[in-house]
């Protein structure tokens, strides 16, 4: 094949990252990719097995004289998302991605770059392949379906697996060790409605100009989340205008926070501009708040929208309104151990109407298992209050901070000697593969690391050339000094 990263070290890493952009690999069509690694370690005469979910398993013995060392497990997934922009043409079912550099940065035409993960399974394969450095046994785990929800980690089989420490390369950035991450779980909470024939006039409610972000990562950062916006506008609205609901719908993912939502609500014609002047007053009041952590909120107003159903009975609409403006959402507790981080949160991520009812989704998250329970438990009772049902689902494991890690320290020292930089460690409040790992092997000691990679799972994905030369080396002299016994 042609390489397009040329003179840049390590060469290996980079050929393989080459090689396995050329395959296409979206969560749940990993087959391919891990085809390609079970012929990678067949060709280097090292064990290897693949499971039903594609995930691979290779290992390798230690270097002579360090076959007897504890082994280290490394750790990345295959998969990546699937994003393109909207005049790219791209199957990402067949096609391979198109790799380019600009400067130092690497990046895919038109495309998410897919460095979350391959940075892993590349550094894994050329540690693997290499033998001319000493090392202690390696175990490498190639996991699947990372992006969409942990599944290929949840049959990793930990009798395959012998490692009591264990470095995830799918973090970042570079000179962050990631020490821990919140759990967390959706929540589903669904208002069954009646309905009768609209009357009166229709009127939309139209969020836009939030900027949304990550759930776990953004959730601190006092932005707008329109489907909380949105009750609290009808609330209002409600004071002053007999206003019934017809429809309510926003967001996309429950762990996304909401930039859009839509409301249509019919009320009598005399009541329209009490409930305007009500509504442009909340608007200016949403704006001031955010002026600083999300400025671009406006509330569009539509006369006569379309009305696809029938308005929701007042006891039923009151009630659903009351619950989203009751309910809890953002952050609900910080950590005074590790400063910034974000201990438990959660997000009223999508509302979706149907003739039938209204259905609210959360995403919850929690390092503390005691707090995502806490906090379960008060949608469960909010839903309740309501006449509403909340099912809880989708549950993934945190990854608890512990604060005695001695992989942690020796990869705090190693960095110091490598780089005369400290190392950063930090806990993270998104959802991470490691607290899958550590459910399963409990004593697992566990460190999260990997390089600056820029705008991930987005078409602007892009990696920096020197970063991943740079880590890749630090990986190398963690191996080393492993080898020499530590
Ligand atoms: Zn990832």
């Amino acid at each position: 094949m042609d390489y397009v990263i040329q003179n840049r070290e390590p060469k290996d890493a980079l050929r393989y990252f080459e090689e396995l952009s050329a395959i296409p690999r979206g969560s749940r069509n990993e087959k391919a990719a891990a085809e390609y690694l079970m012929a990678f370690a067949k060709e280097h005469g090292l064990w290897c097995h693949m499971d039903e979910l594609y995930n691979v398993y290779i290992k390798k013995p230690g270097t002579p004289g360090c076959e007897n060392l504890p082994p280290v497990l490394m750790q990345g997934h295959t998969d990546i998302v699937c994003e393109k922009n909207q005049d790219t043409v791209h199957d990402f079912e067949k096609d391979g991605l198109k790799l380019y550099v600009e400067g130092n940065m690497l990046k895919a035409k038109g495309t998410t770059l897919g460095a979350d993960d391959a940075v892993a399974v590349t550094y894994m394969m050329s540690f693997l392949a290499r033998n001319d450095f000493p090392h202690p046994p390696l175990e490498c785990v190639f996991t699947t379906q990372e992006e969409i929800g942990l599944n290929g980690a949840y049959i990793i089989d930990p009798d395959l697996i012998k490692a009591r420490r264990m470095l995830n390369i799918d973090s970042g950035p570079e000179g962050v060790l990631v020490v821990g991450a919140a759990g967390g779980q959706n929540i589903v909470i669904t208002k069954e409605v009646t309905r009768e024939p609209v009357q009166g006039i229709t009127l939309g409610l139209h969020i836009r100009g939030l900027f949304g972000g990550h759930s776990g990562r953004m959730i601190d950062k006092e932005r707008g989340n329109a489907n909380k916006l949105m009750a609290r506008l009808l609330h209002y609205g409600a004071k002053v205008a007999d206003l019934r609901l017809v429809s309510i719908s926003g967001g996309d993912k429950a762990n996304a926070i909401p930039r859009e939502c839509d409301a249509v609500i019919a009320l009598p014609a005399g009541q329209k501009d009490a409930l305007v002047k009500v509504l442009r007053e909340q608007e200016a009041m949403i704006q001031d708040e955010l002026a600083f952590s999300d400025a671009g909120f406006v509330l569009n107003l539509e006369e006569n929208a379309p009305a696809t159903m029938g308005m929701i009975t007042k006891e039923c609409g009151d009630q659903l309104v009351q619950m989203m403006f009751l309910a809890p959402c953002g952050v609900v507790a910080k950590s005074m151990a590790l400063k910034d981080l974000t201990v438990c949160s959660l997000n009223m991520g999508v509302s979706r109407t149907s003739e039938e009812a209204v259905v609210i989704t959360y995403s919850v998250r929690s390092s503390q298992d005691s707090l995502l329970e806490l906090t379960r438990e008060r949608l469960i009772c909010l839903a309740d209050t309501f006449g509403a049902k909340a099912d809880p689902k989708d549950a993934y494991p945190s990854w608890k901070y512990k604060p005695d890690s001695p992989l942690r320290h020796f990869c705090e020292k190693v960095y110091k000697e490598h780089t005369g930089e400290d190392l950063k460690v930090e806990a993270v409040h998104g959802g991470l593969e490691c607290g899958v790992f550590l459910s399963k092997m409990p004593d697992m000691d566990i460190v999260a690391l990997g390089v600056n990679n820029y705008n991930a799972h987005t078409p602007q994905e892009t990696m920096d050339l020197d970063s991943y030369g740079r880590v890749y080396t630090y990986i190398e002299a963690l191996l080393r000094k492993m080898a020499e016994g530590e």
